[in-house]
């Protein structure tokens, strides 16, 4: 998806021209992936553009950050205010939100201590992530010949930049494919979760989505969908899933902060239907939310113009 171009870009402090947002070639986390990003939505709402779970993405860039051993340089809330000020200068109504971590130029080598840590945040209006028509009519999935790693080979449970070659890989070997997003199973050959999502079904009536102990990225959206469950009473678990349970599924979904809640029409082309009632609900109220139409989940939303 071609990114249209903002105005400006925060790097390091300092709000800088979109086009000269610009690092060395022989800077080593491009070498390297050593690197620690997030993904955050703002959504617009009638008070102007609101991001989504602002602190909880925020904590999690540090946590990954702490898993790579990396000092970011900022605290949370200077963060927080350079995105909310990215939000205001770059005038639009809603964005998708990426911070990034990384190496900066200097030092070559694989032991990053040497080299400082450098921090870029971008935002741009960013679209349905599986397309529009995934809301309406559910994507189509296909189990991946790649493996999610294994939580002793790289911590899966940080968002670092060199996890993603497992996650690009998965993803273009489902679109080639014909499909339109990819589940990895984990080493021991349970669903772990999607290319860039987390994975839900529901059965019987009951919710269900691996726990995050099975290797999978802990998902901001996947927690917020646990409280709404929790809170409409809907039965929920965290269990373990095979493939087959995706397979026998009454409804199954995607949740992920560009993808939001995306219905899985099938998986390795056994139909699980169109959206359930289920996933609906759960839509339904997250789309509330996210606009700010439910009082209740005011707190999830961090308004721009309220700084
Ligand atoms: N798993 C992976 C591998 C992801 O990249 C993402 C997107 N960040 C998710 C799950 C969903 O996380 P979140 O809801 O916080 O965006």
């Amino acid at each position: 998806m071609p990114i249209p171009r903002m105005s400006k870009i925060w790097m390091d402090g300092d709000l800088v021209d979109w086009d000269d947002a610009r690092i060395h070639v022989l800077t080593p986390s491009l070498h390297y992936g050593w690197a620690v990003f997030e993904g955050m939505r703002a959504y617009a709402t009638d008070r102007g553009p609101a991001i989504f779970q602002h602190r909880a993405h925020v904590e999690r860039l540090f946590s990954s950050a702490a898993m790579l051993s990396m000092e970011i340089p900022f605290t949370p809330d200077e963060l927080m205010d350079a995105s909310r000020e990215l939000c205001r200068v770059n005038g639009q109504d809603s964005y998708y939100i990426r911070p990034l971590a990384y190496l900066g130029y200097g030092e070559m080598g694989l032991n990053p201590m040497p080299s400082a840590v450098k921090v870029m945040i971008a935002v741009w209006p960013w679209g349905a992530y599986l397309g529009e028509e995934g809301f309406t009519s559910g994507v189509r999935a296909k189990t991946s010949s790649w493996q999610r790693m294994n939580p002793n080979a790289i911590p899966t449970g940080a968002k670092a930049s060199g996890v993603y070659v497992n996650s690009s890989l998965a993803k273009l070997e489902a679109i080639r494919a014909g499909y339109d997003e990819a589940i990895l199973l984990n080493e021991h050959g349970r669903v772990a979760e999607g290319s860039g999502e987390n994975v839900f079904i529901v059965k019987d009536g009951v919710l269900n989505t691996p726990p995050t102990w099975e290797g999978v990225l802990r998902g901001i959206t996947r927690d917020a969908v646990l409280d709404f469950a929790r809170e409409a009473d809907i039965p929920l678990t965290e269990q373990p899933l095979l493939r087959h349970d995706l397979y026998t599924a009454d409804e199954a979904f995607f949740t992920g902060t560009a993808a939001e809640i995306v219905p899985i029409r099938s998986v390795d082309d056994r139909l699980i239907g169109p959206p359930g009632p289920v996933t609906k609900q759960l839509l339904d109220v997250f789309r509330g939310v996210v606009r700010g139409r439910e009082p209740k989940y005011d707190h999830m939303l961090d308004y721009v113009s309220a700084h």
